[in-house]
């Protein structure tokens, strides 16, 4: 087993007990390794190409074998089917139990695996707005927004207490998933062991109190917040959910009864650490007492469609279409004041007007279903790889805007013209 510190594994004696020396023989094998369908793009998990066994943590996670090497440059990946995630992690949006048509606010969102499995639940209703502090985190964040073809959506970088004061009770519900001391990612990643020290967990338990206090404000009344974080101590999850529960009377536990995982001594708690199958979390539910608000009012107009949009799509996508300089962006219906918030990116950029002519994005076909767009072009696994090395490719459609689709998803798009596709699958993202 490599090394881990001996003041930490004093802890997980304390929290494992009689079970703690199986944690240390556990800890002598690999990691889990998981993903996370999105509903979004998937129907039916076979259309996998490697074989996946389902995890008890989230009604569409599957773990995926150690050797399973390469899964995050299969067509499938790109085109956004699904989302390589550990299956611990999954859990604290299987407690959040998102509803289609609701408001969610994921405060704490790079990467973005949670916010995807929001998403995918939302189902392409209702809204998810997810916040990551860190800018350049943020803008990874919203590179999966678009490869998971999220459209009532918003991405931003604020502070959360900013946010959440200004959000004052707009939410149905908000997830926590909050920066911690990483005990549950020492197999997968070995700097979190070096960086493990008591004084850093503690530190973690006071920035953590301090960005659920904020996030309070953001839960309408009524509404439920989700606290999680990838780690097993004691301070930096029951801790904080017992001096938050202090401090904020409005707030009560919700039950959240038998459930997967290891019981905690809260009820609204569960823990999951290798023993269960995972490499390790923390999830808490709370619910924030009273009677829900009313909404409030969207402020801007709808700018024109272009023709473009309706050479493309049998329907052109519903949503305010708003303006900004050159860029054309179809946001969700009843948005809030979004000025001072750090907002990068609020619904679906649908493109960009280069000399008064509108060029579409990738991220508008992203989001698109095959059956909406006009001509679509369906590629084998040959061809699909030559697409997302960025080659131009024979098309036998019609010349204008098409989508290129792979086992029926949505994966990009180019410009046919004269029986040849021209390649728009941005740069960045080309297959090497
Ligand atoms: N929920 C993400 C997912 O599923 O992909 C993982 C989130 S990670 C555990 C915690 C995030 O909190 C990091 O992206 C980190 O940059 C961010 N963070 C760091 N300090 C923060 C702070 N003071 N307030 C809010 N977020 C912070």
């Amino acid at each position: 087993m490599f090394e881990m510190p001996s003041e930490f594994l004093e802890e997980m004696k304390k929290i494992l007990g009689e079970d703690y020396d199986l944690y240390e023989k556990c800890m002598e094998k690999e990691a889990f390794r998981g993903i996370a369908l999105n509903r979004l793009k998937v129907k039916d998990v076979n259309i996998l190409p490697f074989d996946v066994e389902k995890c008890p943590f989230y009604k569409d996670g599957y773990y995926i074998s150690c050797d399973e090497k390469g899964v995050g440059n299969t067509p499938l990946h790109h085109a956004g089917a699904f989302y390589v995630q550990e299956p611990s992690a999954m859990s604290a949006v299987s407690l959040l139990d998102v509803q289609e048509g609701e408001k969610v606010l994921d405060l704490c969102a790079a990467p973005g695996g949670k916010s995807a499995q929001i998403a995918s639940c939302l189902n392409g209703t209702g809204l998810i707005w997810s916040n990551e502090v860190v800018k350049n985190r943020a803008q990874i964040l919203l590179s999966n927004f678009e490869r998971m073809g999220i459209s009532k959506g918003v991405v931003s970088s604020c502070y959360p207490d900013v946010l959440c004061r200004k959000l004052e009770g707009y939410f149905d519900k908000v997830l926590v998933d909050a920066p911690c001391s990483g005990e549950g990612m020492f197999r997968k990643n070995p700097e979190a062991v070096k960086e493990w020290s008591r004084e850093h967990v503690l530190s973690c338990a006071e920035r953590q109190l301090s960005i659920l206090k904020s996030a309070a404000h953001a839960v309408k009344n009524g509404g439920e917040l989700v606290y999680s974080t990838c780690t097993f101590s004691y301070e930096e999850n029951e801790g904080v959910i017992r001096r938050f529960l202090e401090e904020n009377a409005d707030f009560e536990m919700c039950d959240i009864g038998e459930h997967f995982g290891r019981k905690t001594e809260l009820p609204c708690a569960v823990r999951i650490t290798p023993l269960e199958k995972g490499e390790g979390h923390f999830a808490a539910k709370l619910r924030k007492k009273g009677e829900s608000v009313s909404e409030r009012p969207c402020i801007e107009k709808s700018a024109d469609i272009p023709k473009e949009l309706e050479d493309i799509f049998y329907e052109v996508p519903k949503g305010r279409y708003v303006l900004n300089g050159d860029k054309l962006y179809i946001v969700p219906n009843g948005l809030p004041d979004i000025k001072g918030l750090g907002v990068i990116r609020a619904g679906v950029l649908a493109g960009e007007f280069v000399k008064k002519r509108f060029e579409p994005s990738h991220a508008l076909f992203m989001s698109a279903k095959t059956e909406n767009v006009k001509r679509v072009l369906e590629l084998d696994d040959e061809n699909i790889k030559e697409f997302l090395k960025g080659m131009e490719i024979d098309s036998d459609c019609e010349n204008g805007y098409t989508a290129v689709s792979y086992k029926g998803i949505i994966t990009g798009y180019g410009k046919t013209s004269n029986r040849r596709l021209k390649n728009k699958y941005p740069k960045g993202l080309r297959l090497k």
